[in-house]
């Protein structure tokens, strides 16, 4: 036998078994969405290299050692997108999106070459959205009121919200000069990442995950006490808007979040329930990001979830069942098997919510009804020479004690739209 093939390590098959919850989480987090009047949008999963390193920033661990970038065969360098935001902002300018204020939002996978662990994949899928042209605290409230909605519709407790503000970029060069003075003075303390990136991007050492380096990052200068008037107003308003909308949050002034372009406002939610890999979402405004990849200066604000983090959270909980197949049509005999299929089309013609699987590939009709009661169906439709000939159509119950029935071709429609016993999902 030819050896089998196997997935790249980090990137996973979502199987069958397990795709209602995905399903389901996608399609709440659709109608939220819609629910606020936010488009979708989407953008191709490969970039040019230089779109995320011009908007993520040269020195941060997505683009210094993450990111999946090769040579396209006339030399340009791609990469396959480890995030959604710079993709948007450089479709909103590409196609004129940016005239007026504009909500979007986007799905899909992501890549990142981390270290795969729990909770840490090498493929992984977003949900994210971008607000642009909107510069004022109110819609830093919004795109949180939407999250806090989100997890509502999902049945998500237990996310705490951390805040902090990243200033404008005066404010950040003086916070900037402070916090090299105060790493320069505890060199010793540093690993070997933050100490390069004294040099090249301080702001990042703050974002270390590194266990030993928590002690000095707890006594580093604070950002929070930098800011100027504009800034701080523009914080305090967030913060009163959260408090008057009964959002419970935590001032964080060690969140700076691992992507260059943030500035202002930014946040995290945060479960304790999955260990170290406890942020389920992310975000804050971008205000220079757009200016940056050539477009006209314009506000920015946005935020990503993560849904293996979701699904993960979810998975301990209850999950939602799978509606399931309502029937499962077996044909016996040269006749019916003939025309199981075109009898399964005229069904569905009348009744285009039915679930229905058409036996095919023949067989006993013990083997076949065996499929039927296996395939979870709550009525096996049988059809043999006898019932073909007279236009009749043997129903049986498959997940309650009861004789088979006889039900008239053309009142099959009828009887699942009124006598059926209903499925789960219309409970
Ligand atoms: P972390 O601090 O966990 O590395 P991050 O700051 O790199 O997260 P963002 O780039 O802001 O994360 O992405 C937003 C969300 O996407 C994260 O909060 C997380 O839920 C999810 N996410 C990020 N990277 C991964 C990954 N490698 N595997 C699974 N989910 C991820
Ligand atoms: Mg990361």
């Amino acid at each position: 036998m030819a050896q089998s093939i196997q997935a790249i390590r980090g990137m996973h098959d979502i199987l069958p078994q397990h795709i209602a919850l995905w399903q389901s989480l996608e399609d709440r987090a659709r109608a939220v969405l819609d629910g606020y009047g936010y488009r979708e949008i989407r953008t191709p999963l490969v970039e040019v290299t230089e779109l995320f390193k011009r908007s993520i920033g040269e020195v941060t661990d997505i683009v210094e050692k993450e990111m999946y970038s090769f040579d396209d065969r006339n030399g340009d360098s791609l990469s396959l997108r480890p995030e959604g935001t710079a993709s948007c902002v450089r479709a909103a300018i590409e196609h004129g999106l940016l005239s007026g204020p504009q909500r979007l939002w986007y799905r899909g996978p992501m890549f990142r070459r981390e270290r795969p662990q729990k909770g840490r994949y090498r493929q992984f899928h977003q949900i994210g959205v971008e607000v642009f042209g909107l510069e004022g605290p109110d819609i830093d409230l919004e795109v949180v009121l939407l999250t806090r909605r989100l997890w509502n519709a999902v049945g998500l407790g237990d996310l705490r919200l951390e805040i902090n503000s990243l200033g404008e970029g005066d404010e950040r060069a003086a916070f900037r000069s402070e916090l090299v003075h105060y790493l320069g003075g505890n060199l010793e303390r540093l690993d070997e990442d933050s100490r390069r990136r004294l040099e090249t991007n301080p702001l990042r050492v703050l974002d270390s995950k590194d266990p030993s380096m928590q002690e000095v990052i707890a006594g580093a200068p604070r950002i929070l006490d930098h800011l100027g008037n504009e800034s701080r107003a523009h914080f305090d308003r967030f913060c009163t808007g959260l408090g008057d909308a009964g959002i419970d949050y935590e001032i964080n002034p060690r969140l700076v979040r691992g992507l260059d372009y943030y500035n202002r406002t930014v946040f995290e939610w945060i479960t304790d329930s999955l260990g170290a890999q406890g942020t389920v979402c992310a975000g804050g405004r971008y205000d220079a990001l757009v200016a940056q990849l050539g477009g006209r200066p314009t506000p920015a604000v946005g935020f990503a979830l993560g849904l293996e983090r979701m699904v993960s959270m979810l998975e301990a909980g209850a999950l939602p069942s799978e509606r399931g197949l309502d029937a499962y049509l077996v044909a016996v005999g040269d006749g019916p098997q003939g025309k199981a299929l075109l009898i399964a089309e005229a069904l569905r013609d009348a009744l285009p919510e039915l679930q229905l699987l058409c036996h095919c590939g023949g067989g006993s009709f013990k083997s076949q009804f065996k499929k039927a009661d296996r395939s979870g169906a709550r009525y096996a439709l049988v059809i043999g020479e006898a019932e073909l000939e007279r236009g009749v159509v043997g129903v049986k119950p498959l997940r309650r004690e009861a004789e088979q029935t006889e039900v008239a071709l053309e009142e099959l429609a009828a009887f699942f739209a009124t006598k059926a016993e209903p499925n789960s999902d219309d409970k």
